[in-house]
């Protein structure tokens, strides 16, 4: 017996796969809808090691968002048993063709290798239907989806019963404290998202990484960490460069030495970040000779 149980009940139907990053179990019968699968074969392994104990069969796959750390699983899991995989759009496109990700990190261009682990880019799998927010209806399970875009550029959140699968919409304590710039896409979306999630009369929310926990604390922390980096941002754009507003938010919030994958995680991020500014007049964008410098109005 493995001292670590394959998954933990959070509610009567819900069942929380615990891990670096989390996924769901939905439980009927003797069936199960997945959300997520965590990060390649050995995520996709722990979903269906779950399922046996609980001795139910997989019915179908939902996918919160396309980061790879959270349907890197799918293929292992559609190889033991094709059911049918849901995702938003947007998101959909990068399951089908997971190069994608990658290589928007990498400013569009082929990625570097370190790029290219089961991290930031996951075995390709079929996309059988497109789902948005609203009631949904999949194998006789019925959830109730909410779009939380901003972390990704499209997200789901997952309803079931009283428990809110957030996905990365908001980010446990522990993880916020060691990963102090939390990736976003979108960085109002972001934060609108957080703040929706923090507002839900949910009893529990499980976060795509760390535990779960009130939405009220998750949505609390996730905004005040939002609200750090876009500081720094701020007070970091005085006339420099993408790369010099990244090297300033890394030193004021204590950002761990980068590695190629984390660097390029954290420059979208800060972009996502100059982004929202520019959009909102809080920042402008202007060239000097081809340095593109971010600063004041
Ligand atoms: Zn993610």
């Amino acid at each position: 017996m493995s001292a670590v149980p394959a998954s933990v009940p959070v509610s009567d139907r819900v069942h929380l796969i615990p891990g670096a990053v989390n996924a769901v179990l939905v439980v009927d019968g003797r069936r199960a809808l997945a959300i997520d699968s965590g990060q390649g074969k050995d995520g996709g392994r722990r979903v269906r090691k779950a399922a046996e104990a609980l001795g139910v069969e997989l019915a179908a796959l939902l996918t919160t968002h396309a980061h790879a750390d959270h349907f890197g699983g799918h293929a292992y899991l559609l190889r033991q048993r094709r059911v049918p995989v849901l995702a938003p759009p947007v998101e959909a496109e990068l399951m089908r063709a997971p190069i994608l990700e990658p290589a928007y990190l990498f400013h569009g261009a082929r990625p570097p290798v370190e790029l290219t682990g089961a991290w930031l880019q996951a075995e390709a799998c079929p996309v059988d239907r497109i789902v948005e927010a609203g009631p949904l209806e999949v194998e006789g399970f019925q959830v109730r989806l909410h779009d939380v875009s901003g972390h990704a550029l499209r997200q789901l959140a997952v309803e079931v019963d009283d428990v809110l699968v957030a996905a990365d919409a908001v980010f446990g304590g522990s993880v916020l404290a060691k990963y102090p710039v939390p990736f976003g896409q979108d960085a109002a979306g972001q934060r609108a998202a957080a703040l929706w999630v923090g507002d839900h009369a949910a009893r529990v929310a499980i976060p795509g990484h760390g535990e779960p926990a009130a939405p009220a604390e998750l949505g609390a922390a996730t905004v005040a960490a939002l609200d750090r980096v876009e500081g720094a941002v701020l007070a970091a754009a005085d006339g420099v460069d993408g790369g010099e507003v990244l090297a300033r938010v890394a030193a004021a919030l204590g950002v761990a030495d980068p590695d190629l994958p984390r660097w390029h995680l954290n420059f979208t991020t800060v972009h996502a970040h100059l982004g929202a500014l520019r959009a909102a007049g809080r920042l402008v964008a202007r060239f000097e000779g081809h340095r593109l410098l971010w600063g004041a109005p």
